[in-house]
């Protein structure tokens, strides 16, 4: 039976908080890459499983516990991805911050931005 190590539900409890998630973030061809591979692996599974039931009727021989472990599979998967979905977009709007750019006021300037986050001055076009 194939496993997914390190594959688990995430609970509320084990869930990071966002600053810790901007603390510790990998870089974002890592998590694009991760997710490129589990969205295929996604896909694979699911047409192994619609076999898997095809195979079932087949033999009128339907494996509960089986259908079930496959599906609670592709549900960790699920999560992971929709969890690397929240990585890369934190990873991506850190990267818009040009830190290069500061209002008079001190406060960096978003990248697109046409008022200052914090005081509200009109930003000068770069
Ligand atoms: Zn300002």
């Amino acid at each position: 039976m194939p496993h997914l190590p390190g594959f688990r539900r995430a609970s509320a409890e084990s869930a990071p908080s966002a600053r810790a998630v901007r603390r510790a973030l990998p870089p974002v061809g890592r998590l694009r890459r991760e997710r490129r591979e589990l969205l295929r692996s996604r896909e694979d599974r699911l047409r192994d499983l619609g076999g898997l039931m095809l195979e079932m009727f087949r033999r009128d021989q339907f494996r509960r516990e089986l259908l079930i472990e496959r599906c609670g599979e592709l549900v960790a998967l699920e999560d992971r991805i929709a969890e690397l979905d929240t990585l890369i977009a934190a990873a991506v709007s850190r990267g818009r911050v040009l830190p290069a750019v500061y209002c008079e006021c001190g406060a960096a300037v978003f990248a697109g931005a046409r008022f200052c986050a914090q005081c509200g001055r009109p930003v000068e076009a770069q």
